[in-house]
């Protein structure tokens, strides 16, 4: 959750997450900041170019748009807002030829006016309704629980590929969840699928 602090690939970036997304051919929607675009350019391209994968809007640089929010750093005005979302749309857009539609509130803060600007923005706000409380989760089968008692059919889950140190147990939870939930009959899409958006 916390992508404004870069200070290491491996700290950030569970690349076997999406190796595993991969070989299970899961779709997913991918939300990054401008910035961790700016980091890793050639994985973002990367994932822009997977049919897998939709590239969504996460801010530029993880502020969050109300405080308190988790401890993160906060723009404080409207034009700094749109300006978090403006930015990353055009660095995306320049960087991997998407243009972004579904926008993220960094920690999911945000007030009901930040929802109209994200549309004055052309991006529709997501937030999510399973919680799979990955971050800092060093226990696998709590995050596996969270999600196989959470879903429903439409169901959104939030959860990080940021790896260690912020989401250690991501990757491994994937692994179960996965198969269990296509084993229940799921099937996993990107938001513009289950949103017809
Ligand atoms: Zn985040």
């Amino acid at each position: 959750m916390r992508q404004a602090v870069l200070d290491g690939e491996a700290a950030h970036y569970d690349a076997r997450i999406i190796a595993l997304l991969r070989e299970t051919s899961t779709e997913a929607t991918l939300f990054i900041t401008g910035l961790w675009a700016k980091t890793y350019p050639s994985q973002a391209r990367s994932f822009a170019s997977d049919p897998l994968f939709e590239l969504a809007n996460h801010s530029w640089d993880h502020r969050a748009f109300r405080s308190p929010c988790y401890g993160l750093a906060a723009v404080t005005t409207d034009s700094a807002r749109r300006r978090q979302i403006s930015r990353t749309v055009a660095y995306l857009r320049e960087l991997t030829g998407v243009t972004t539609r579904h926008f993220r509130f960094p920690g999911g803060c945000h007030s009901s006016s930040d929802v109209s600007l994200v549309y004055d923005e052309a991006h529709i706000p997501v937030q999510w309704d399973v919680v799979s409380g990955d971050p800092f989760q060093t226990d696998a089968s709590v995050i596996v629980d969270n999600v196989l008692q959470g879903t429903r059919g439409g169901s959104i889950i939030v959860m990080h590929m940021n790896g260690r140190p912020n989401a250690p147990k991501t990757y491994r939870a994937l692994r179960t969840i996965i198969p269990e939930l296509k084993s229940r009959g799921y099937r996993f899409v990107t938001l513009s699928t289950l949103l017809g958006s």
